[in-house]
């Protein structure tokens, strides 16, 4: 990274999230960490990764189904990091369920963190990406943001919905310096994959070794399990001058998952 940015990644204190904002620190990013878990063990985490990749990790424990707290949270960056160069809409949940049982709670919760709180975030990191004539999102969707699974209709909704406004935000940004893109990644082994395996099994009443084989990796080609490390690469590229050219787009790590 040849200039000093700053990266908020949301839901960054697990998975996936977790993996891009230490690879974004260890290029040199000022990063923002989100999400929840142990106060504990994030300002261990922190602490860590400031002293490790040596530059200025912040972090904010805002809910991002809430738009206040999202507001919250970006004049927090603005105010101790002068405003998000890099903006990674990651945090995301997942609810296993028929659609005639689908608890109507947990589609609004949904909608409102896998595809309202992006909405929320790019709308507000926008003024400062254009003033600058520079700025990156990655919105972590899903190969789900193309193709379907029976029994995650919220999410499937949710990851669709993130593809149209990636499009959408790659369009508007384009002639101001900003790229939107959204990686898609098939099955990647974290702790939201782990929750949807005990979910799987309990909806379809398999076991969850059965649920790993014959559901979760059955979709996928390669038999194999993508990395968060992987995914964090992928984002690297993205933001690096080779990704410049790259706008709009939904870029599948599934093992071949979509090509079927
Ligand atoms: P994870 O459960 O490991 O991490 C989710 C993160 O979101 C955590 O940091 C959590 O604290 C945060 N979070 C949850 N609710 C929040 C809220 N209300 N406000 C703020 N933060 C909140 O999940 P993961 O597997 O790393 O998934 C990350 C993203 O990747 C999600 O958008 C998910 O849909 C997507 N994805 C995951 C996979 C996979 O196989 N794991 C595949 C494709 C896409």
């Amino acid at each position: 990274m040849t200039k000093k940015r700053t990266a908020l990644v949301t839901g960054s204190t697990s998975g996936i999230g977790k993996a891009i904002a230490e690879r974004f620190a260890k290029d040199g990013a000022d990063v923002i960490l989100s999400g929840f878990g142990d106060a504990g063990e994030i300002e261990a985490d922190r602490a860590a990764l400031e002293k490790t990749a040596g530059v200025k990790v912040g972090y904010s424990g805002a809910d991002l189904t809430d738009a206040d707290a999202i507001a919250g949270m970006m004049d927090m960056a603005r105010a101790d990091f002068g405003g998000v160069d890099i903006l990674v809409n990651n945090a995301g949940i997942q609810h296993v369920s028929p659609i005639e049982d689908f608890p109507v709670g947990k589609w609004d919760l949904i909608i409102a963190l896998n595809l309202t709180a992006a909405f929320h975030t790019i709308r507000l990191a926008m003024p400062h990406m254009k003033a600058k004539g520079w700025g990156r999102i990655i919105n972590t969707a899903s190969a789900h943001a193309l193709v379907a699974s029976p029994y995650k209709s919220a999410y499937v909704a949710a990851k669709h919905g993130i593809a149209g406004l990636t499009k959408t935000v790659g369009l508007e940004g384009a002639e101001h310096g900003v790229r939107c893109n959204a990686i898609c990644p098939g099955y990647v082994f974290t702790p939201l994959v782990e929750g949807q395996i005990a979910d799987t099994a309990k909806s379809r009443g398999m076991t969850e070794e059965d649920v790993k084989r014959d559901v979760l990796l059955a979709a996928q080609p390669t038999k194999e399990f993508v990395t968060a490390e992987q995914v964090a690469a992928m984002a690297a590229f993205l933001i690096s001058p080779d990704g410049d050219q790259i706008n709009g787009t939904m870029m599948q790590i599934d093992g071949g998952w979509v090509a079927h």
